[in-house]
């Protein structure tokens, strides 16, 4: 017993909580079952190991901001036959994230961009990978913010960091000059050393605008696009379904960005 005790203490105090936690349980299954001493301690090591996963999943998963929690399971790719199943199922592989590739989600409000990208990120979360959602006017204000505030540096990292990085809603805001060149930076310093999940409803054509900048917003998305997957939805919001499915006449998506 008092062998046990040490045991137990001497895990705990090298940070195998979950060991220390389940030795009597692991002992007594082992005893019963008639387990070798080797089958012993790789239980006891391998429920330390899978705790450990588990607590680092749920950590990165709060720390990754995701607006929701549905995934790819969860999208009717029946209702948008615009979306090739097959090529988010290659994307769900994460070998995208691998080489540092970017996706681009286009298509109007409703089709599904939010839910694939966070349906992607999951994918990335469960995979091992740090991940980071945003929107873009909530990066905008906040690296603007930090700008002010002398800490852009620092808060840089958190939009750097990330394997993957989603920037979502890219089209509802124009951004002012200031404001493009952040998006620039960023981009311009996660390529080839990151990869990026955006989502916009605007034709690239229409990124000058967006940007107050032809040249800048040429510059951009020259990187972005260099290594990108793109996926072009055109399709009925899935917000109006249940509209459509009982014989509402719905009214046709107003901006159906295409193909680069
Ligand atoms: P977007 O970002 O393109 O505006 P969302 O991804 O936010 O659209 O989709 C709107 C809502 O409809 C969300 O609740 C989303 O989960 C749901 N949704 C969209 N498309 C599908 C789909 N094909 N299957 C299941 N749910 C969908
Ligand atoms: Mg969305």
């Amino acid at each position: 017993m008092v062998e046990l005790e040490h045991a137990r203490d001497l895990l705990t105090r090298m940070g195998l909580d979950t060991a220390a936690q389940l030795l009597d349980a692991h002992l007594e299954r082992s005893l019963h079952d008639q387990h070798t001493y080797v089958q012993f301690l790789a239980e006891l090591l391998s429920s330390e190991q899978m705790e450990r996963e588990r607590r680092s999943r749920e950590t990165r998963l709060k720390l990754a901001k995701l607006p929701h929690r549905k995934g790819l399971e969860d999208f009717d790719f029946s209702f948008q036959p615009s979306i090739d199943k097959r090529q988010i199922e290659e994307l769900a592989t994460l070998s995208f994230v691998g080489r540092n590739e970017n996706v681009i989600l286009l298509g109007p409000p409703g089709v599904g961009k939010t839910h694939l990208a966070v349906g992607l990120a999951l994918e990335a979360l469960n995979a091992g990978l740090v991940v980071y959602y945003t929107t873009l006017s909530s990066l905008i204000s906040d690296l603007l913010t930090a700008q002010t505030q002398g800490r852009l540096n620092r808060r840089w990292r958190v939009y750097l960091r990330p394997a993957l990085l989603v920037i979502d809603e890219v089209g509802y805001m124009q951004l002012s000059r200031q404001e493009a060149e952040l998006l620039f930076r960023l981009i311009s310093e996660r390529y080839e050393q990151g990869s990026v999940i955006l989502t916009s409803n605007k034709y690239f054509s229409d990124w000058g605008e967006l940007l107050s900048d032809t040249v800048l917003a040429t510059a951009l998305l020259d990187r972005l696009l260099h290594h990108a997957h793109v996926v072009n939805i055109r399709g009925q919001t899935y917000r109006l379904r249940d509209r459509v499915k009982a014989g509402v006449q719905t009214v046709p998506p107003a901006e159906i960005p295409a193909a680069p």
